[in-house]
């Protein structure tokens, strides 16, 4: 089947590669000309793992197509998916800019009845809307379906070949017929198809994405309690976690949840109730929650040497939101390396792969640089702190950093860290909610 993927960031370029893989001809489109022509050279502009061969062995085929021109990727297309950003904007609702620029260049390419299916995240209405919209720019019929995406960064292609469910929001029988055709190879090993209507498949997604979200500042809630009352999170996590009702997924207390999707998402969704005359309570205290989480690092290392930092060196370990992406958005980083610079602290930050991103928005100066390795960040540090649970930052050689470090403290916002060994080779050290054995003097 023809088709084009309109947006070829995270969600766009793993779709169509994915899509091109079962043999579909697929044209991805993006307006970012250095993304596209990096692509063209066999280049993949973001890190994520398994995509590389797909792409190269699909372009190779002939299958898979990158161009900047909107009008003329979506000639022919029967299917043509809307993968474009919809970030917060600046009032704290989706940003849907982008989407109707994406739209309009659409509707004034295509050449026949297609369908429009929004991948993109995007308010509830939304599909409506946008069918409305294109047909001030087109004579020919369009049926626009909602399919939200649910992969997840770092692991995106396997979640995209293997999708746990694919919900295709539609009423319209040729788009549904087709869209079933197309994830068809997909779903083979059992019937992961849940059908319903758009506005009900848009609200999933924010739903899904809140609830996640929920879990999480739930459960940073319970480890702040835990450091009050001395209990383990870790014991409690655990606990909590075998009852079947509740899985362990998603309980693991940190330093706060980023990335393009939750926080910006959990915001829509509360100023959509809002829109409608609805206050989401539950949502809103997710929000607060998290925001304030993503301080406790910073706190920590305040409450050791003080508010003013001055002089004092500080190890940062992980800047991407999560282990395996380059993707620094709302990356609880952003707020810690702020906050250690503003109390006048020296930072020295590590990362595997998004250090260039991070560079970009956190330029070096003479307070703020970016080394080769976590031990480099480490070396005459008073504090080292870990935000990204990166596997290389799992196991490190504790008592090489015991040498190098200037002090002592180790801050684990992950709760990655064997607390007994840290103690026991005399470092200061402390989680979110763990019970913490007493340094060896
Ligand atoms: P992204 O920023 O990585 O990519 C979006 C791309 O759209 C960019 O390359 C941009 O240049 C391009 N674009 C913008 N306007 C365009 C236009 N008019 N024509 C063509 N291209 C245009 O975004 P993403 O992370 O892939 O997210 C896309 C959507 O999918 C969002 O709504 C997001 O909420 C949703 N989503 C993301 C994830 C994720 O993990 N990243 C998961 C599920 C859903």
């Amino acid at each position: 089947m023809k088709i084009a993927v309109i947006g070829t960031g995270y969600v766009g370029l793993v779709a169509g590669a994915c899509f091109s893989d079962f043999g579909n001809d697929v044209t991805c489109c993006d307006i970012d000309e250095n993304k596209i022509s990096m692509l063209k050279n066999g280049e993949i502009p973001i890190y994520e793992p398994g995509l590389e061969p797909i792409v190269h062995r699909n372009v190779e085929a002939g299958r898979l197509h990158f161009t900047t021109d909107v009008y003329q990727g979506v000639k022919g297309a029967k299917v043509v998916f809307m993968a474009v950003g919809t970030p917060m904007g600046e009032d704290g609702r989706a940003n849907l800019t982008y989407l109707k620029q994406a739209a309009k260049m659409v509707a004034e390419g295509i050449d026949g009845f297609t369908v429009i299916v929004d991948k993109s995240t995007v308010p509830v209405g939304t599909a409506d809307m946008l069918r409305d919209y294109m047909s001030d720019f087109t004579s020919h019929e369009v049926v626009v379906a909602s399919n939200p995406e649910f992969l997840k960064e770092g692991d995106a292609v396997n979640d995209f070949m293997k999708p746990e469910r694919v919900i295709i929001g539609t009423t319209d029988e040729r788009a549904r017929k087709l869209l079933h055709e197309l994830y068809k190879p997909f779903v083979r090993s059992r019937d992961r198809i849940i059908d319903m209507d758009a506005r009900s498949a848009e609200l999933t997604k924010y739903a899904a994405n809140a609830m996640l979200a929920t879990r999480i500042s739930f459960m940073n809630e319970i480890a702040r309690f835990c450091e009050m009352v001395g209990a383990d999170v870790e014991l409690v996590r655990k606990g909590v976690g075998s009852d079947s009702r509740i899985g362990p997924k998603f309980l693991y207390p940190g330093i706060g949840y980023g990335g393009s999707c939750f926080p910006k998402d959990v915001s829509a969704l509360i100023l959509q109730g809002k829109d409608a005359g609805y206050d989401f309570q539950v949502v809103r205290a997710t929000q607060q929650v998290n925001a304030d989480q993503k301080k406790v690092l910073v706190d920590k290392v305040k409450a050791r040497f003080g508010d003013d930092l001055s002089g004092r060196t500080i190890g940062v370990l992980g800047l991407a939101f999560k282990p395996n992406t380059d993707d620094i958005r709302e990356a609880p980083a952003h707020v810690i390396v702020e906050g250690l610079l503003a109390a006048g602290a020296t930072v020295k930050a590590y990362d595997p792969v998004a250090m260039d991103n991070f560079k970009s928005q956190h330029p070096e100066n003479d307070r703020l640089s970016y080394v080769g390795d976590m031990y480099e960040a480490a070396t005459d540090a008073d504090a080292l702190l870990l935000c990204t649970e990166w596997h290389e930052f799992q196991r490190p050689d504790f008592a090489r950093l015991r040498e190098i470090m200037a002090g002592n403290v180790l801050l684990d916002g992950r709760n990655v860290w064997n607390t007994t060994e840290v103690a026991e080779l005399g470092f200061d050290y402390e989680g979110i909610g763990r019970k913490t054995p007493v340094a060896r003097s």
